[in-house]
């Protein structure tokens, strides 16, 4: 695998906003027909983990397919290609969260891959874009973290139940800016109402035990240092964590047990990592090829065992214990393009509660 060349990567990945103004003469073009002789694919993702690095050179081992990829923060990303438009050496785009992957689509970033057709009747259809512009590689489930010496999980049957006094002064989380709060809120508003989830946030913003802060890690850590007793987290955090090399962060991550309960009696709140074919693919085929890699059992089972993630291939077998001891995931079956549908929605509610 290798970044794109100097010229592009460096001028994408330090300053955003002069990227997007000078793009007009970085080439990256020239670059992408090269590429079509040389045999790679050219990976827009707004992902950095050990998971998709063993992915890409798995796949150039299997393939020779060189893999090129940037990176960049989701919004960012989705900005970039939509830019470049048909001039976009992208072959394929990679974000977290449904809700920018709807909002990828609807920048018309994606284009339909019927060859992939059969292959994505592995994924469960909730995960996937209806017509199959995009499709969810990797699961993640927002549950809950909580210290067992000072919660009874039985008191949590359902993510409403936060919303109880009973839970005053003891909630961590983070801020509503970020995409996790958003789609949760998003799956709730699908569920059961405008009304209904204002109420909740308004709920879970009077037991906060603290003014948001950090990301997830710092709300387990929170727990664990007995600033709160639950903190609403994405399961991979905690995966993280009690699976660490390092001790103390061992030490944090065996502080804290991990609840996935329902959202409003629907189910787990379930979100995805997804992909989708470039609307202008210039290496199509091998764009194809990547994304077949990426949902066999030998590229699915990287998900789980390098980044705590879940895959999204139904019965792919692999080796995390941690992750795997969290326990049967009661999803929501709603279709995660429903998250992005209703994200604004969610964020006027947040706005309305005071949830910072
Ligand atoms: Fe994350």
């Amino acid at each position: 695998m290798a970044r794109l060349p100097r010229n592009i990567a460096s001028v994408f990945v330090i300053g955003g906003a002069l990227a997007l103004s000078a793009c007009g003469d970085t080439s990256p073009v020239d670059d992408a027909t090269s590429a079509v002789d040389a045999g790679v694919v050219n990976i827009y993702t707004a992902r950095h983990y050990a998971s998709d690095y063993a992915v890409y050179d798995a796949f150039t081992t299997a393939t020779g397919i060189e893999v090129n990829y940037i990176e960049a923060g989701g919004d960012l990303l989705i900005e970039r290609v939509r830019q470049e438009a048909e001039r976009s050496p992208a072959d394929i785009v990679i974000t977290v969260d449904a809700g920018r992957l709807w909002r990828a689509d609807q920048a018309g970033l994606f284009q339909a891959a019927p060859e992939l057709a059969d292959t994505l009747q592995g994924i469960p259809a909730n995960l996937r874009h209806p017509d199959g512009a995009w499709f969810g590689f990797s699961t993640r489930v927002r549950g809950i973290a909580y210290a067992p010496d000072r919660v009874d999980p039985a008191d949590i049957s359902d993510f409403a139940d936060l919303a109880d006094p009973m839970w005053e002064g003891r909630i961590c989380v983070r801020s509503s800016g970020n995409v996790y709060n958003q789609s949760q809120l998003a799956a709730l508003i699908n569920t059961a109402g405008v009304e209904a989830a204002e109420a909740w946030a308004a709920g879970i913003v009077s037991n906060l035990a603290r003014a948001p802060q950090g990301g997830d890690t710092d709300q387990i850590r929170a727990v664990a240092a007995g600033e709160c007793d639950v903190a609403i987290v994405n399961h991979y955090y905690v995966g993280r964590l009690k699976n660490s090399d390092d001790p103390a962060n061992r030490d944090v991550g065996d502080a804290v047990d991990f609840i996935m309960p329902p959202v409003a009696g629907a189910g787990a709140h379930i979100n995805v990592s997804g992909a989708g074919l470039a609307a202008n693919a210039p290496n199509r085929e091998n764009a194809i090829a990547f994304l077949e890699f990426l949902l066999s059992p030998d590229g699915q089972r990287f998900f789980p065992e390098l980044t705590n993630e879940y895959p999204a291939v139904e019965g792919v077998t692999y080796d995390n214990a941690v992750i795997a001891g969290f326990g049967e995931i009661m999803a929501d079956p709603v279709n995660v393009t429903a998250l992005g549908e209703n994200a604004a929605e969610a964020q006027r509610i947040f706005d309305r509660v005071g949830w910072p």
